[in-house]
């Protein structure tokens, strides 16, 4: 009997792998049933990223060759903050190599083997996974092979899980290829997280058996070990436990597919209630220890500040000097929400330097700064100054410390929609009766905010989407209210500004909030499903782009949005009947019928590639 253990599956090592060309190979960090993972450099970007290495034994077999370029399919098809995302892939002279983000931090395995007593944090951790995988459906790819050992933890990110090792994924689409491994291939996947049905059949296996796998990894990780036969209920194995997760956690581990959650959805929705403080996606990035002493050293004199003023206010102003400063600097709300889209008086209208394409079915396009079109802005609240091609709206004292500029361009309908700027802002130097304040109420002073925002040109609606930076340490947000769709999502903290952001939603209405530079932008959180026809559902007609800024000095430039109609339909074209959430992932192979002959194993030695 084959051994089912895929780490002690015994592969000849690709002892000398070959040159890649445009990265160095720096050293091993992983081997499984399909190669080696070595740490690289990328040398063009010089950055560390992953290279997966199929065994060059695994190499000459077409049906491996050809799973490992469904992992790249797969991969490809995939854009999750959860999911480790691909870089490249290609061919040496003897074998073929993918190369992914590398993932700094321990697997979920190595991380079970310190008993986590916090359950809240293994509901998190849990959560995240769920919500990769549920992603993966929407876009047609079944995972199948979810293990402790395949999920991977980004230290540097914030400590989030990824899920990897898509090496046993199946599209949804072709049912044909799905699991099209010989009886050999099957013991690549590990039998104790393997659902029944896909132990007996896994060709008809589909997104219910990752349900499986994920009940066995929250059980595992909650109990500490797998359940087995007619297994204890968690919460009688470890009595702290909600007494709720025993029920949800029985209802992935049917034995019946049918019996089980039929989507990840609905285990989401089971599961979120009992991990109320993550609502974020990402837990704040761990503090280094200086910065750990930093904060001990600032509250201890904080402590003493207030103790010191206190007395000071107290004797020499009385409390009615503090009611003063209350009262006189009462502020807007300091949401997008409410503040943004709230009463900021009539807008003045403006000009500014800029291009503009719209033409009937072709991208449209405005961008400001540079150009010789005049698209025209709206601006409220604040007065904007645009200098050398940079919009700022500068600091004011006040009440209203709210500006918002519009781009008044109508005719931006489109399917799919991108809008990006650098932006920066700077809070306000507070005065003395602020710092005051702050002191003594220990109130923070107010944190400039600047937000990305697509909103509904009728403004007795309030609909928006903000992506907002509020400074370097604190956590880029994305804020939507759109009717009945409401909520906050909690990215990474904020690097020093300023920061190139960017939103940009695809034809299905999926919305990626984006941080990076011009060449290199990642999501920073999971995409927020809008739906198809996203512009009149969700905003009641084109959105329009904005600027929005809250307290403090506001910079926006490169400012660029861009909206592109769907090719058109050929004609009889019939409608897709088949469920919202299996879209064709995109870079499917052909379907069988028409499928080319599958590509010859490269030969072993002397043929070059590039
Ligand atoms: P296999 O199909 O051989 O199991 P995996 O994709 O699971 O291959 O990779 C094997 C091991 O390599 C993983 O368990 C992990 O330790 C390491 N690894 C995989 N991908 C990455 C990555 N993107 N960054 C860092 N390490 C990785
Ligand atoms: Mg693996």
């Amino acid at each position: 009997m084959p051994s089912l253990d895929v780490t002690s599956t015994a592969i000849s090592r690709t002892h000398s792998p070959d040159l890649i060309p445009g990265y160095r190979l720096e050293s091993l960090v992983g081997a499984g049933g399909m190669g080696e993972v070595h740490k690289a450099t990328q040398l063009s970007l010089g950055r560390t990223v992953a290279v997966k290495l199929l065994s060059q034994q695994l190499a000459q077999e077409e049906s491996f060759v050809a799973r490992f370029q469904k992992e790249a399919a797969a991969l490809a098809t995939l854009r999750h903050p959860n999911i480790v995302s691909i870089v490249d892939k290609g061919s040496t002279v003897s074998t073929y190599y993918l190369v992914m983000e590398f993932v700094d931090g321990p697997s979920l395995r190595e991380r079970m083997r310190v008993p986590q007593e916090d359950s809240q944090d293994t509901l998190r951790v849990m959560l995240q996974i769920c919500r990769a995988i549920e992603y993966a459906h929407g876009r047609g790819v079944i995972h199948r092979d979810l293990k402790p050992e395949n999920i991977l933890f980004d230290e540097q990110a914030g400590d989030i899980p990824k899920v990897t090792d898509f090496g046993l994924a199946s599209f949804l689409e072709d049912t044909s290829t799905r699991f099209a491994l010989t009886g050999t291939h099957m013991a690549m996947g590990t039998l104790s997280y393997m659902a029944p049905e896909q132990r007996v059949d896994a060709k008809n296996a589909d997104g219910r058996a990752d349900i499986f796998a994920l009940g066995l990894i929250l059980y595992e990780m909650l109990v500490g070990e797998l359940p087995a036969g007619s297994f204890e209920p968690p919460s009688r194995r470890k009595p702290k436990l909600d007494p709720r997760l025993d029920g949800i956690i029985a209802n992935c581990l049917k034995q019946q597919p049918a019996d089980r959650y039929a989507t990840v959805s609905d285990l989401i929705r089971d599961l979120e209630p009992l991990a109320p403080h993550y609502y974020t996606t990402m837990r704040p990035a761990k503090l280094s220890r200086m910065q750990r002493v930093g904060r001990a050293v600032r509250k201890g004199v904080r402590v003493f500040m207030q103790g010191v003023a206190a007395l000071l206010v107290l004797s020499a102003m009385g409390m009615w000097g503090i009611r003063y400063w209350h009262i006189t600097h009462k502020r807007v709300p300091m949401t997008p929400g409410d503040a943004i889209t709230g009463d900021l008086g009539l807008p003045d209208a403006l000009e500014s330097a800029g291009r503009l394409t719209i033409v009937e079915n072709e991208p449209r396009k405005v961008t400001l700064g540079e150009g010789n079109d005049k698209p025209s802005l709206l601006v409220s609240g604040r007065p904007l100054k645009i200098e050398d091609k940079k919009f700022i709206f500068p600091a004011v004292g006040g009440q209203s410390r709210v500006g918002l500029v519009r781009v008044d361009v109508p005719g931006m309908r489109g399917d799919t929609a991108r809008l990006s700027a650098r932006v920066n802002a700077q809070s306000n130097e507070p005065t003395f009766p602020e710092t005051l304040a702050h002191v003594v109420l220990d109130a923070p002073p107010p944190d400039a905010q600047v937000a990305l925002m697509l909103m509904t040109t009728d403004p007795s609606q309030k609909r928006y989407v903000a992506l907002v930076y509020s400074g370097a340490g604190f956590p880029i947000r994305l804020e939507w209210s759109l009717g009945e769709k409401q909520g906050t999502m909690l990215g990474p903290d904020s690097p020093n500004g300023p920061v190139e952001l960017e939103l940009s939603v695809d034809e299905e209405g999926a919305l990626i909030a984006s941080l990076g530079t011009k060449g290199d932008k990642r999501p920073i959180l999971e995409p927020l499903q809008l739906g198809t026809n996203w512009q009149e559902r969700r905003f009641g007609g084109a959105p329009i782009s904005a600027i929005g800024c809250i307290e403090g000095t506001c910079q926006a430039e490169s400012f660029s949005y861009q909206v592109k109609p769907a090719p058109p339909k050929p004609p009889g074209a019939v409608q897709a009947s088949a469920p919202a959430r299996v879209e064709t992932p995109r870079p499917v192979a052909p379907t069988p019928a028409k499928r080319p002959p599958p590509k010859p194993a490269p030969a072993p030695k002397g043929k070059r590639s590039k």
